[in-house]
């Protein structure tokens, strides 16, 4: 079959998986069936048992393992879930190097489940090579990178990663959430394990929480299936089929979002009611040259800070098109606000620390009209200005 991306993106799964010879049918069957017969006492089909195995998920599972050029896939109920399953990999006693700027319930997953299994964590800034080198220790196991970072689209450079890990006998995991493997390749780059919230970007179209992980090596890969097998955390059926399906669609949908975030991060960098922008795709971003060596775009996420003379509440209420709500990666545009939001529970001057401020909102543009977007944006700043005092 062709190598090209987007073929693969709509034949990969039919291929691989399924082969529905009795109907004809393109769609995959939802096997809705949590056990299967089995004909003989000492003769065992594909599938025995669905947490184990099933043959909608086993479509998905293929797919993914052959977008990220991986070894194997695995598909969980959430990209939480893949997220622990790939840490359940570490024993009581290990160490893992993560990056500062990472997901919340990473975050949460890491500081507050794992070190009561007696595995610890160094929190870096992982723009600083330098920085991660010193938190290496020797029971060091996994240095976990995700790139761009959330919501400030900070870049790690993953190469470099790479090679410090494999020179400190250490895995690499990367969350690859925000490029997907349409832009970004990370085991390509040599990391181990790839995740994914296929909440976002993956599916498209806010309607199923998915996680997707997809290891290297054979290696890696078995004892992914055993955590995946063992904690039980598998993406049912139905939801594996809504994600095929969506899947499908990803870079017709992913090419106009980031070329209309873009547009509008140019926009954005202009406009008077913008004291600054974050976005990847933007020259003037700090890991603008080793992520247009890592990546093939900036993607459809970008964040701005608000000018002070902007009243925040009230140019979340003259908005009309985007949603404003948590998450990101749909065909609608989705606003968040990720000082009340995703970064809520950390305390304030934290925040601040890490540029987190109120003024601070993220953009997941979706496949609107992007004229549309940027009038929408305007006209709820002209209408959210203050007057100054003098
Ligand atoms: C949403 C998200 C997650 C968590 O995924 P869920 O599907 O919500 O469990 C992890 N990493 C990133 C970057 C995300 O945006």
């Amino acid at each position: 079959m062709s190598n090209q991306f987007d073929t693969k993106l709509i034949h990969a799964g039919l291929q691989q998986g399924f082969n529905e010879k009795v109907t004809g049918a393109v769609n995959p069957p939802i096997y809705l069936s949590s056990t299967y017969h089995q004909k003989e006492i000492n003769e065992f089909g594909p599938f025995d048992y669905s947490r184990s195995g099933n043959p909608t998920r086993e479509i998905l599972e293929k797919t993914i393992a052959q977008l990220e050029n991986g070894y194997a896939g695995y598909a969980f109920s959430s990209g939480m879930a893949a997220i622990s399953s790939a840490f359940l990999l570490l024993e009581a006693g290990d160490h893992v190097v993560v990056t500062k700027d990472v997901y919340g319930g990473t975050y949460r997953f890491i500081s507050q489940l794992l070190t009561s299994f007696s595995i610890s964590h160094t929190f870096v800034d992982m723009t600083n090579i330098a920085e991660i080198e010193k938190a290496i220790q020797s029971n060091t196991k996994v240095i976990y990178m995700e790139t761009p970072a959330n919501p400030l689209l900070q870049i790690t450079d993953i190469k470099k990663v790479v090679e410090l890990a494999k020179a400190n006998d250490c895995y690499t995991y990367l969350d690859n959430t925000f490029m997907t493997p349409l832009y970004q390749n990370p085991l390509d780059l040599g990391v181990d394990i790839v995740l994914h919230s296929a909440t976002k970007f993956l599916s498209g179209h806010s309607d199923v929480v998915a996680g997707l992980a997809v290891a290297k090596t054979d290696e890696l890969a078995a004892k992914l299936k055993f955590i995946q097998n063992t904690i039980g955390s598998i993406l049912s059926a139905q939801d594996s089929y809504t994600l095929i399906q969506g899947m499908k669609t990803l870079e017709t949908r992913l090419t106009k979002s980031s070329q209309s975030a873009l547009e509008i991060a140019k926009f954005l960098d202009e406009h008077h009611a913008i004291e600054k922008v974050y976005y990847p795709g933007l020259t003037d971003h700090p890991g603008f040259n080793v992520h247009h060596s890592q990546a093939k775009s900036g993607g459809a996420v970008l964040s701005f800070l608000l000018s002070e003379n902007v009243d925040i509440e009230g140019f979340v209420r003259k908005l009309e098109i985007p949603v404003f709500a948590v998450s990101l990666g749909a065909v609608e545009s989705i606003l968040s606000h990720p000082a009340t939001m995703s970064h809520a529970a950390m305390p304030p001057h934290e925040r601040k620390e890490r540029g987190i401020e109120d003024r601070l909102f993220r953009l997941s543009v979706g496949i609107e009209n992007v004229d549309d977007l940027i009038k929408d944006l305007n006209q709820s700043f002209q209408q959210s200005k203050l007057s100054l005092p003098l």
